[in-house]
């Protein structure tokens, strides 16, 4: 299809359904003693939540997850099965950074951020280490892009161990703050985007990760929601994987740059597959 060979690396099939399991558990791994006694608290109503309290149970600490009143109840119900302590608030009163600092300081725990931290984006930066090891080295890379983690850790490994190979950063047209940022050269906010991708719905990218990106990225190309839709279904029935909205970032950025492509080694990060199936369901037979 794209006259390329193309390696996906499966983060759909990773434990907690997602890349951020490595980024969490790298950074719980890396507390002292006194702070994984302590326990650590996260912010989010996403994958990082799941991979927080999945990493908590797996190296013997607890995790304080505070989460919308509105958050599905998939999600919540993934999160409190790996044994977090949920914490709810209604997201249309209260601002979640200032309540997750709070409480954070107040119980005396470590705060654990979905990208903006070195030890979680070292920890996402794994996943593209282990697919050059696998597979590569590459002529192209692809990586989707929220808030920045994923492609910086991608950038740190691919740089040392497949050095030449073109890092594009995939973003959702709505949500193109990254490639803002990118051309501005400094990072730009902007509203919620509306996206079928939602995890890749950041208004900003984090520090640590635009300082890496700033100099480590080839090119910021953003994909239409119908792109992604589009790789759902390619997913499902050419390869069965049950892949996330934005888990198709990356291969639809790919194919978008098809042409350029041709007889190359590409590398592609599937970046997760937690889904509802209904959600699932009405997005690919729409
Ligand atoms: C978090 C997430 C992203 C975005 O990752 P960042 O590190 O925020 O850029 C992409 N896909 C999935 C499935 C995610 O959970």
């Amino acid at each position: 299809m794209v006259g390329a060979s193309v390696f996906l690396k499966c983060e759909n099939l990773q434990r907690g359904g997602a890349f951020k399991f490595r980024g969490a558990y790298t950074a719980l791994s890396r507390l002292s003693a006194a702070q994984r006694a302590a326990g650590v608290l996260a912010y989010s109503s996403g994958n990082h939540a799941q991979a927080v309290a999945l990493a908590a149970r797996e190296l013997g600490t607890s995790a304080t997850i505070v989460m919308p009143l509105d958050a599905p109840a998939s999600k919540m119900a993934a999160t409190r099965g790996y044994g977090a302590e949920i914490v709810t608030y209604d997201r249309y009163a209260v601002d979640r950074e200032e309540l997750a600092t709070g409480l954070a300081a107040e119980r005396g725990l470590a705060l654990i951020p979905p990208y903006d931290h070195p030890d979680v984006l070292a920890g996402q930066g794994t996943a593209t280490m282990e697919l050059i090891e696998d597979a590569g080295p590459f002529d192209a890379l692809f990586v989707c892009l929220g808030g920045g983690g994923l492609l910086s850790g991608a950038i740190l490994a691919a740089r040392a161990l497949s050095p030449g190979v073109r890092i594009h950063g995939v973003e959702p047209e709505a949500g193109d703050d990254g490639l803002q940022s990118w051309r501005a050269g400094r990072i730009v906010h902007i509203d919620v985007p509306r996206t079928i991708a939602d995890g890749a719905q950041t208004q900003h990218l984090g520090r640590y990760p635009f300082a890496i990106i700033r100099e480590g990225v080839d090119e910021i190309l953003t994909v239409p929601d119908e792109a992604l839709v589009d790789g759902m279904r390619l997913l499902a029935t050419r390869l069965k994987l049950v892949v996330e909205p934005t888990g198709c970032l990356a291969l639809a950025g790919a194919l978008a740059r098809r042409e350029e492509l041709a007889g190359q080694r590409v590398g592609v990060i599937v970046s997760g597959g937690n889904v509802d199936l209904d959600r699932f369901a009405a997005l690919v037979s729409g």
